[in-house]
Formats: C-alpha cells, sequence, structure tokens
C-alpha cells in the first residue's frame, strides 16, 4: 500500500457536528417514521402532516471535506468509517481515487424494514405488516469506488427494535444465532427454502456421492446412508477457495480406503484450516455430514472428477446449507470468527444527538470484491444452495430465498421481513419471473473471473438447468431456446474479447454470451419494447426458423411442443399451439412487416456444429460516428464501449449500434447487417431528435426498426461471426441498403 493511503486513527468527538451535517437535522424520528405515535393508525411516519422533513433529501459531501472533519465532527467521522476500509487502497488521503478522479460521496436516506408477518406479534414498533419501519442513510459513491454503506441507530441491549444495528461479539460469532437463523428458516420459511433432493439427468447421484460423516471421521457413500434411511441426508457443503496451490490434505487413490474406515476429522494437524473451521461449524449447528470437493473427490482419478463434476449442481442443491468462507483467499486462511479461528469484529458506532449511531454493511458489498465471490464456480455454488452462511469480513450473515440476515441488524426477530439486506442478493426463488432471474444471472454470472476461460459454459450449467425448468426451455449455449429470439439480444457489458482455445480448434460461438469474456446483459434501453408483452412479441415480431448444427445434424433450436403451458402470461416463451415450431403464424408474419412467406426458411448448407444456420434479410450500411442523440439523454456506457450511428446508402442516419471503443478505427466502412426481428421504437439515448425517416409522427410510429446483428465473414469458410446488435429503420434496410443491396440470404453464424 502507498503512503499516501494510510490513515492516522481518530476516535469520534461525541456530540459535536460540523455545519454541514447539522444541516442533516439528525433525529430519531427520521429513523423510525411513525415511532411511538399511535393516533396514526396503519399511517406510516413519513406521511404524517407534522413529520419534519428538513434533512430528508440526498445530498452530495466531498469525500477530502469528510476525510478533514472526521477528527471534529463525529457524523464524518462515521461516514468516514463507512467510506474507508483498511482494504480500501482505492481512495488516497488526498480525496482522490488511484486514477487521479476525485472521490464522490453521497448521502440518501433510504426506507427499510417490512415486517411481512401478519400475526401482528412482532417485536418493534411495526404496527403494520407491510409499511417500511425504518430508515436508514445510504452513504454511496456513483462510480462505485467503495461500497454501498448504511448508518443507521443502534439497538439498546434492553428493548431489542426491528430494523437496527446490533452489537457483534468481537472475536467469535455466536453460534447461538447460527442455530437460530437455520431453525427459524427451516420451520417458519415453508416451501420456497425447503429441500426436495434432485436427481440429475435421470440418474440417482446416490451411488456416486460420498460425504464426511463428522461423527465417525471418515468417508461414507451415500447410497449406504440411503439403504438405512430413505429420507435425504441431511449435509452441509463448503465453498471456498483454493487458492494457488492445492490444499495441503486431498483425497487421493492411495488413503482412499484408510480414510473410509475413519482418521478425517478437524483434529488432524494436515487439515486446510478453512475446511477444519467449517467441519467445527457445521458439527455445532447439529448436522453430521459435509460435502467438500477435496476430501470427497478422489483428486488424482480422472474418472472419479468426470464422474462426479456433472453433479456439482445436484450436491449443492441438495445440501442443508452450504458454507461460504468468502474472505480466505486459500484453503489454510481458516474460516475468522469461528471457535478456532479469531477474528477482529470492530465496529464503527458514535454518539450523535443523543442517538448511538453505526456503521453497517450488507452482505452483497462485503463479498463484492472478494475473490471467493468473482470466481464463476462459487457463483454457482451459491446460488444453487438452498441456504447459505456467508463469513465474510469479520461478519457472518444467513440468506435464503426467503431472507438476508445480518449478524450486525436485528432484522431477523421475524420469520419474514423485508429489508435492504436482501437488495441485490441473487438468491431468488426460481419460479418468480424466471426470464428476468435469468437475465439477471447472466449479468452477475458473466463478469466473473474462471481459470480456465473454456469453462464459461460449464461453470453456468447448474444454474441453467435449475432455470430450464421454470422457463419451460433447453439451454442452447446458455440461452433458453423457448425464449431464443429475445435471448439473442444480449450485449457485450465491456469491451470483450472471444473466448478462445475451448478446444483446440473450436470457438464458443459468437452469438452467446458464453463465446466472449466479459459481462453481457440485456441493456434496458435496447429491449424495453419487448418486455411490454414478451409472449406477444416472441409471436408476432420475430420470423426467424432457428436451426443450429449439431454433431453433424441439422436441428431445430426449438421442437415443436406439446407441452401443456401453465397459465399464459406476458412473460411466457414461443406459443405451441400452432404448426409452426415457433408458434408463428407465417400468414400473418407476412402481411405484418413484409417478410415475404415463399422465401425459404430451411437452410441447405452443411451443418456446422456449434453454429446457427438461418435465412433472413441482409443489408450494408455504414459505420458513423453521428449520434442523434443530445447529452441530456445520452447514458454513460461501460468502459470500453462506445454508441456508433449506422448510415445509409443516401447519406442518412438509419440506425444505431454500441460496440467496442476500437471499432472507432473502422468508422467509414460498409458493414453487413442481418435482421433478426422487429424493435418498436428508439429509446431516447438512441435517438432523441425525431427525424422523418418514418413518414409519421413520432408518437403514433412503432414496429419500424429491425433489430440487426453486425456480422462479419470468414472469407474461406462463409462462417459469420457476430460482432454487435444494432437497431436499424426497416425501410432503410428495405430501401437503401449499399452494395450488394438488401438480399434474402442464408446465414451461418459461428
Ligand atoms: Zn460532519
Ligand atoms: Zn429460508
Amino acid at each position: 500500500m502507498s503512503s499516501r493511503n494510510r490513515v492516522a486513527e481518530v476516535k469520534p468527538n461525541p456530540g459535536q457536528l460540523c455545519p454541514q451535517c447539522q444541516e442533516l437535522n439528525l433525529l430519531p424520528d427520521k429513523f423510525r417514521p411513525g415511532a411511538g405515535d399511535d393516533t396514526k393508525g396503519n399511517l406510516p411516519g413519513f406521511l404524517n402532516a407534522n413529520f419534519d422533513a428538513v434533512g430528508l433529501e440526498s445530498r452530495h459531501l466531498g469525500y477530502l471535506e469528510i476525510y478533514r472533519r472526521r477528527d471534529s465532527c463525529c457524523f464524518c467521522w462515521l461516514i468516514f468509517e463507512a467510506t474507508h476500509s483498511k482494504d480500501s487502497a482505492q481512495i488516497g488521503c488526498d480525496g482522490l481515487a488511484g486514477n487521479g478522479e476525485r472521490v464522490d460521496c453521497n448521502l440518501e436516506w433510504r426506507l427499510d424494514g417490512r415486517d411481512l408477518e401478519t400475526d401482528g406479534r412482532s417485536a418493534g414498533n411495526s404496527k403494520s405488516p407491510g409499511h417500511p419501519s425504518s430508515r436508514r442513510i445510504l452513504i454511496s459513491n456513483p462510480q462505485r469506488l467503495f461500497p454501498d454503506a448504511y448508518i443507521m441507530p443502534l439497538s439498546s441491549e434492553t428493548s431489542i427494535q426491528q430494523f437496527s444495528a446490533r452489537r457483534i461479539p468481537f472475536s467469535r460469532v455466536d453460534l447461538d444465532l447460527i442455530r437460530y437463523w437455520m431453525d427459524t428458516c427451516s420451520k417458519k420459511h415453508g416451501e420456497s427454502c425447503r429441500i426436495l433432493p434432485k436427481q440429475v439427468k435421470g440418474t440417482d447421484i446416490s451411488g456416486l456421492l460420498r460425504y464426511i460423516d463428522l461423527k465417525e471421521q471418515r468417508l461414507v457413500h451415500a447410497s449406504d446412508l440411503l439403504t438405512k434411511d430413505q429420507n435425504a441426508i441431511t449435509y452441509a457443503t463448503l465453498s471456498y477457495v483454493w487458492g494457488a496451490q492445492k490444499p495441503q490434505l486431498t483425497l487421493s487413490k492411495s488413503n482412499f480406503a484408510k480414510f473410509c474406515s475413519g482418521g478425517l476429522g478437524p483434529d488432524r494437524k494436515d487439515m486446510p484450516a478453512t475446511i477444519r473451521d467449517a467441519m467445527i461449524i457445521v458439527q455445532e449447528i447439529g448436522i453430521r455430514y459435509i460435502w467438500v470437493d477435496a476430501l470427497c473427490i478422489i483428486q488424482d482419478s480422472m474418472e472419479d472428477w468426470a464422474a462426479i463434476a456433472p453433479l456439482m449442481d445436484a450436491i449443492f442443491s441438495n445440501g442443508t446449507v452450504n458454507i461460504c468462507a468468502a474472505s480466505g483467499n486459500t484453503s489454510a486462511s481458516g474460516i475468522s470468527g469461528s471457535p478456532l479461528t479469531s477474528r477482529s469484529a470492530s465496529q464503527a458506532i458514535a454518539d450523535v444527538c443523543g442517538m448511538q449511531l453505526a456503521v453497517v454493511k450488507s452482505v452483497e458489498s462485503r463479498i463484492r470484491d472478494t475473490i471467493w465471490n468473482i470466481r464463476a464456480w462459487t457463483f454457482q455454488e451459491r446460488i444453487l444452495s438452498p441456504r447459505s452462511i456467508i463469513f465474510v469480513d469479520d461478519r457472518v450473515f444467513f440468506q435464503c430465498s426467503g431472507a438476508t440476515w445480518s449478524e450486525d441488524v436485528y432484522s431477523d426477530i421475524t420469520a419474514r421481513t423485508w429489508t435492504l439486506e436482501m437488495v441485490e442478493s441473487p438468491m431468488q426463488n426460481f419460479s418468480n419471473n424466471p426470464v428476468r432471474l435469468f437475465a439477471d444471472l447472466v449479468e452477475l454470472y458473466t463478469p466473473r473471473k474462471l481459470t480456465v476461460i473454456s469453462d464459461k459454459l460449464i461453470a453456468f450449467e447448474g444454474i441453467a438447468s435449475v432455470l430450464s425448468s421454470p422457463l419451460a426451455a433447453t439451454m442452447v449455449y446458455g440461452l433458453p431456446n423457448s425464449y431464443f429470439d429475445w435471448a439473442l439480444l444480449w450485449e457485450n457489458k465491456e469491451a470483450g474479447k472471444r473466448v478462445t482455445n475451448v478446444r483446440p480448434g473450436y470457438l464458443f460461438p459468437s452469438w452467446s454470451w458464453c463465446g466472449w469474456e466479459g459481462g453481457a446483459m440485456w441493456r434496458l434501453s435496447t429491449v424495453a419494447s419487448t418486455l411490454i408483452d414478451l409472449h406477444d412479441w416472441l409471436s408476432n415480431h420475430s420470423w426467424i426458423t432457428w436451426y443450429y448444427g449439431d454433431e453433424g445434424r441439422l436441428k431445430l433450436v426449438r421442437e415443436s411442443s406439446t407441452q401443456d403451458l401453465q397459465a399464459r402470461s406476458r412473460w411466457s416463451g414461443y406459443d405451441f399451439s400452432s404448426e409452426d415450431p415457433y408458434g408463428r403464424n407465417r400468414q400473418l408474419l407476412a402481411s405484418e412487416f413484409g417478410i415475404d412467406a415463399s422465401k425459404p426458411t430451411l437452410p441447405t448448407t452443411e451443418p456446422v456444429n456449434g453454429c446457427l444456420h438461418f435465412c433472413s434479410y441482409t443489408a450494408h450500411f455504414q459505420l458513423s460516428r453521428r449520434s442523434m442523440s443530445t447529452p441530456t439523454f445520452e447514458s454513460k456506457l461501460e468502459k470500453g464501449l462506445r454508441r456508433f450511428g449506422i448510415v445509409d446508402s443516401q447519406g442518412d442516419w438509419c440506425g444505431t449500434i454500441i460496440l467496442n471503443e476500437e471499432w472507432s478505427s473502422s468508422v467509414g466502412g460498409i458493414f453487413e447487417f442481418v435482421a433478426v426481428s422487429e424493435a418498436r421504437d428508439f429509446s431516447m439515448e438512441e435517438l432523441d431528435t425525431w427525424n422523418y425517416y418514418v413518414a409519421e409522427e413520432r408518437h403514433i410510429a412503432e414496429w419500424y426498426i429491425y433489430y440487426a446483428l453486425l456480422i462479419t465473414r470468414n472469407e474461406n469458410t462463409m462462417v459469420a461471426e457476430r460482432v454487435g446488435l444494432a437497431k436499424i429503420y426497416k425501410n432503410a434496410f428495405r430501401d437503401a441498403s449499399f452494395d450488394p443491396g438488401t438480399k434474402w440470404t442464408e446465414i451461418i453464424l459461428g
């Protein structure tokens, strides 16, 4: 760490506030709207006429000012503690980030705490279930130079208040609290947190699995246990980082027989500290079996790896709880706060205006930059496990599909609560709007690091298989075939290179996110109009009959299905009531948007593995710097990306596309675009001045645009590669293409 980042320790100055913090008008009422007010019944406090709203507006604070005043103002001291951690090397004492940018600091009041239990027996002041019952202060940075943090009142030991901060033990976590969380989840959360033993791909996995029996300290086979007890075995899993070296002790062919008879427990000297600590925690919370990759897969047996690797999703989703050792960088790090590895859990607490206020950070904030979190495999382990106990940053958290509970916040007094801790939680019920969840998970997953980049698809397979059933889909290279036209509208979220070296002579396809390094997303400004009624859009605004090459054969991406769909909603996939494999009415398509129904849709080319084969219109346009949105509506794009204009053969702007910045050197070039589906309109950040390409007023014109892929072709193989996703006027596509003009073409997209 450089010297500019060395920060002197400063104690808070009780009661003193600088002029800027005085303006915040910090009163207990602000944190607890409606507290103690019996006459207002169900009306939340912030709606009361006599509520003092002065100081509730959001504001920008300079980081440097806070840094300077932290010894004289107790609230500035708290904000400093909230924004600065010993690892936040990104911010210097000069208030500048590593890149010289001024670190900004925003302060915002946030409503918090909905008690979702309706029996009225809840603790705290919440008299009306479902209403936010408290408020806390969010301290954040727009560029996310430091993770979000909250400032909230500390509960007194004598009268516990729901949704307030809690004092925590300094050196070891309270195992009773973890037991209480486990118990509340299993007794009160019902179906959504219940574990239903899963079988994988039609096989019973118990024959291949083994666990560590912590009571007998030996390896046991799942199938042996199941013959004794037909109920699912209750076991825990461990999610951790191996580090550069493999753990000191692993299961091997040579010690396998020995460990089946005993000697495999936490008191072994060579037991890696993280695994040892997990074993102790698991025993303490009353679970007898644990699954740990290093000790449950024979590490020097390729056959064992090959047999168990595809079961990884079932192993994690069938476990009762997943212990996440999120802080450690190796298997020797240990789990800090567990019985054998102590921690130093200091809390930033200050006396402000007669209240004790504390800094609290959410689990997502704390794990954001950990090595554990940025790895792709651990992401899947966490998402698939029904419950996680997450150890990070000298704190412990509990997460399931029904709750996120923090050691340092009282929100676990009742079983069902909504708190700000749950924001950004990726652990959600898979049956609630699976399309949105799919898009969210791809966006969360794709930026993660893989040691072996060609694992990009395999490490997502577990999540994909869990999503398949609610999406009524088979995943084709990570895209659900029941929403295929929509799924193809993903865009790069950062300047991305193609994933190479999957195996010699083979690439993941460019048309899927798995073919690119870095993040992918469905950009709202691009796809918003499809989301109004996704089912309608798939049925009436797409036309391509998609095939793909698979093992030397040409297959439909989506076979016709007689599957009985549940109640159709705007989030449903393709319709299956018609003859067409994608449920579209081809006659209607022809009349509606000029796709000639007599054009061939069946590809004639030789199938190429992993390639999409399809027929559609292609046209040629020029890449341009011309922008049609003014700075008012232009949104800041992610690093390395740039919005380009598209110009037709008459020299008119006819569309837009976001590409890697390096495409700047190709401006002026003519490129090939293939129309793939229909878009309703441009968003304001794509076009904010109506230019009469369409002979109607903007507010009545709709469906006048094509989604089109910018493609480049390999001269030798004629296999095309997707470069980016454009939106282009249909009129331009029909009438104003550069040579060789608009054509109905067969495309092989690799
Ligand atoms: Zn201050
Ligand atoms: Zn639960």
